[in-house]
């Protein structure tokens, strides 16, 4: 029996606007139960107030305490270490970075900035990494699905910066154990009775593994057949964040577990 859940958003509980059907009623169950449930997310162009105002219009009770995302992650990391970031990220989540100090900047954080990917960012980007400041990015994810069509991700514009420069990113999104450890740090369950959900087989699903925590695939948003092939270890595969809950609460046994 799990004690904690870790839903991915994005391909999980809704594709762009529309909810992935049994989602909705899905979050309402295990937010009514013993089951401590956080919400984690990679998505960076949409800044924490507008996710939750997301979440809400689309009907899902999603606490502010419940939700963890990477840019929240990178913030604290910066701060921590006092840095003045330049910011290579989206327009509408430039406000969340306005209360650093910007003036010669010390260190680059790379999110999914869309258009903002040109030339001149991605070369102002590598100027500063090669004159030493860290490279931080909220993951390698490779593309993510909004409504029907799949998009390109931050992680080759940020393996573009690492390999021109010849330097190494800090990832603090998905799959860095440590940002699944900081979230699973404020349920109190141990990762082996955690579940993480998600549709991305290398970020949710090799990441959740490799922190120690059970994982599920679901065969919505962004997978493709042939996903679960991809990594190694064992993890559930299910149809939807539906039978993801019946699992967690036990209520299932794993239609299909993949080993390689
Ligand atoms: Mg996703």
């Amino acid at each position: 029996m799990f004690e904690a859940l870790l839903l991915d958003l994005s391909g999980v509980l809704y594709d762009g606007d529309a909810v992935i059907p049994g989602a909705l009623e899905a979050v309402r169950r295990v937010q009514g139960s013993p089951l401590e449930v956080r919400f984690i997310t990679n998505t960076s162009q949409k800044t924490r107030q507008r996710l939750l105002a997301h979440l809400s219009g689309l009907g899902f009770e999603v606490a502010p305490d419940q939700l963890f995302t990477a840019v929240d992650a990178a913030r604290q990391w910066l701060r921590q270490r006092q840095l003045r970031p330049w910011c290579l990220v989206h327009k509408d989540i430039a406000g969340e970075f306005a209360d650093f100090d910007s003036h010669d900047p010390n260190a680059v954080f790379v999110a999914d900035a869309a258009e903002g990917f040109t030339y001149r960012s991605l070369n102002r980007a590598f100027q500063l990494c090669m004159a030493g400041a860290p490279l931080l990015g909220v993951g390698y994810n490779r593309y993510f699905k909004s409504g029907d069509e799949l998009l390109m991700d931050v992680g080759a514009f940020l393996r573009a910066i690492e390999f021109a420069a010849g330097v190494q990113a800090t990832i603090v999104g998905k799959p860095n154990a440590e940002f699944f450890h900081q979230v699973l740090a404020t349920t109190g369950a141990a990762p082996g009775r955690t579940l993480m959900v998600g549709d991305d087989v290398f970020g949710d699903v090799e990441g959740a593994l490799n922190a120690g925590i059970g994982a599920c695939l679901v065969r919505t948003g962004k997978y493709r057949a042939g996903d679960e092939g991809k990594v190694g270890g064992e993890f559930s595969v299910v149809d939807s964040v539906a039978e993801a809950v019946d699992l967690a609460f036990g209520r299932t046994r794993a239609a299909a577990f993949f080993s390689t």
